[in-house]
């Protein structure tokens, strides 16, 4: 696709487009020192650290992220999880009753409930037997109604990366945008997608500090796109949807790379030593191949190995209603100390 067959103004919702934000007090008055007196914006005047209403841009947790990813910080937005970046995305091009995305299941089971809650129609087109996306019956799916397709690379619950020749045929005929979440990014070997933004106005790339970073509790998505699809998230968002202890934790995380890359390495070595254990347990028929930091594995019965790792006090995941995943189960790499247990378990069921 050329740049010139893209269209975003078309894509927006037209109230989005007509929408004139919410200007809170920080919006208002931006010309910040800490010695000023601030009578603006109603807060309790004690400071208890966290009396004042957070930055709504996140301007120096974004500075970080853009030397580290390397993407313009105009072309960052963040959110409250990935799930909120991706709600807003649903809310400024998705007319609810009338426009519909495409899904490919197996996959992250959000994009559909985010779907619906927003009213739109969910179009699945399966994944191949190798889940990889089948760019041809995908395209046959697309209508001018369609104005997201949601790649999930690598992929929850199949664990595995989607081939690039495949997302670029994808990026270059369909005129939607292409979503590309990487939520695992961080435990492939591929490069992000991120780093395509220039060539690519209708990508979207979304990324999490819930997994590799650690930090699923506080709530920190990311959204990389172009300027223009980051200034109309940025017109529809919460205000303050970031809070102040969230900014402040992520920062602090951002900056000790060190500590991220040591635990990713370990997980990494833990995930390969567990894939090939799996393999040599008798009731084991697959183990996938994994891009992650989980591993998917196909069993003899996946809801009776369930219940007795259960029993163990061994919580995994039971994926066996997914389409193409009949009784599999799907394994979050764990402590080493954790990663035994399993096996251990694993070993005596019978
Ligand atoms: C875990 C996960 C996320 C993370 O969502 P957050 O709201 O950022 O915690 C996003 N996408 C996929 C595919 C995931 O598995």
């Amino acid at each position: 696709m050329s740049t010139l067959n893209f269209h975003l103004e078309k894509l927006v919702r037209d109230n989005v487009a007509r929408l004139k934000p919410y200007s809170s007090a920080r919006d208002e008055f931006k010309d910040f020192h800490e010695d000023m007196v601030f009578l603006d914006a109603n807060e309790n005047p004690y400071n208890n650290g966290v009396n004042r209403y957070p930055d709504p841009q996140q301007v120096t947790l974004k500075q970080h992220l853009s030397s580290l990813k390397r993407v313009p910080v105009d072309q960052i937005l963040l959110g409250n999880g990935s799930d909120e970046v991706l709600d807003l995305l649903f809310r400024a091009f998705c007319e609810p009753k009338t426009d519909n995305i495409i899904t490919l299941p197996p996959t992250y089971g959000m994009y559909g409930v985010l779907a619906d809650t927003n009213a739109i129609a969910n179009r699945e087109v399966l994944l191949s037997d190798d889940f990889q996306p089948q760019v041809h019956q995908i395209l046959e799916q697309v209508d001018h109604q369609t104005k997201m397709l949601f790649l999930c690379s690598p992929n929850n619950p199949t664990a595995n990366s989607f081939e690039g020749e495949r997302i670029i045929q994808l990026l270059e005929n369909f005129r939607g945008l292409v979503v590309v979440d990487e939520a695992y990014i961080d435990f492939s070997t591929e490069e992000s997608w991120a780093s395509k933004l220039q060539e690519y106005p209708n990508l979207v790339v979304t990324q999490t500090l819930s997994k590799a970073y650690g930090l699923a509790g506080i709530r920190l998505g990311i959204c990389y796109a172009s300027a223009e699809i980051i200034a109309i998230l940025n017109k529809i968002k919460p205000p303050y949807n970031v809070n102040e202890l969230t900014q402040k934790r992520a920062l602090e995380r951002v900056l000790d790379n060190t500590s991220v890359q040591n635990e990713i390495t370990a997980i990494l070595k833990e995930r390969d030593a567990l894939s090939k254990v799996l393999l040599e347990v008798y009731f084991v028929e697959k183990v996938y191949p994994s891009e992650a930091n989980f591993i998917l594995a196909k069993v003899d019965d996946a809801n009776k190995r369930y219940e007795q790792l259960i029993k163990r006090g061994i919580v995994v995941r039971n994926r066996s209603t997914q389409a193409l995943c009949e009784n599999t189960l799907r394994f979050t790499v764990g402590t080493s100390e954790e990663n035994q247990k399993l096996i251990s378990a694993l070993k005596e069921l019978v």
